[in-house]
């Protein structure tokens, strides 16, 4: 990171209210333990936000992905680089996968994944698929034939796009 970690006096006032909502989720029922805040390029905070997976149905409601799905339709863009995330526990792969497309290349977080399987959430099966080390979690299989249809939308995409 390039980044010089931020007083502390900064880090709380990031902090708390990605603790606030994550707690509020909690007592409500509608989240996990999990809790972030966005900041922008000038210190903003530009969302705060809890687990949203009960509240939503939504497997991927994870604090980070709520933050970046916010932030973008908050702000009309796909592009958050220049903005900083605040993780109340380190994300899983799926969220430093959000963040990396969103263009965001800082990330604090407190908390580890070993702290989250130790409460019932872990992410190792991801981590440990990625890694190379269990890919026994996903059958991943190439067609490498026979799907003409699915090849011509790249036909499509370049005469709309050229
Ligand atoms: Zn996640």
């Amino acid at each position: 990171m390039t980044e010089h970690t931020p007083s502390p006096e900064t880090l709380d006032a990031y902090f708390a209210p990605a603790v606030a909502a994550t707690l509020e989720g909690l007592r409500a029922g509608t989240g996990g333990p999990f809790g972030a805040t966005l900041v922008g390029p000038d210190g903003e905070i530009v969302v705060a936000v809890g687990n949203t997976v009960i509240k939503d149905t939504d497997i991927s409601g994870h604090a980070e992905m709520v933050a970046v799905r916010e932030a973008c339709r908050k702000l009309n863009t796909l592009d958050l680089s220049g903005h900083v995330m605040y993780a109340t526990c380190e994300p899983c792969p799926m969220c430093v996968g959000v963040m990396m497309w969103a263009g965001i290349t800082t990330c604090y977080y407190a908390s580890t994944h070993v702290d989250a399987g130790e409460n019932g959430f872990s992410d190792v099966h991801l981590r440990r698929y990625l890694d190379g080390s269990d890919t026994s979690t996903l059958d991943m299989v190439h067609l490498e034939s026979g799907r003409e249809d699915c090849a011509s939308i790249w036909t499509e995409f370049r005469a709309l796009t050229s």
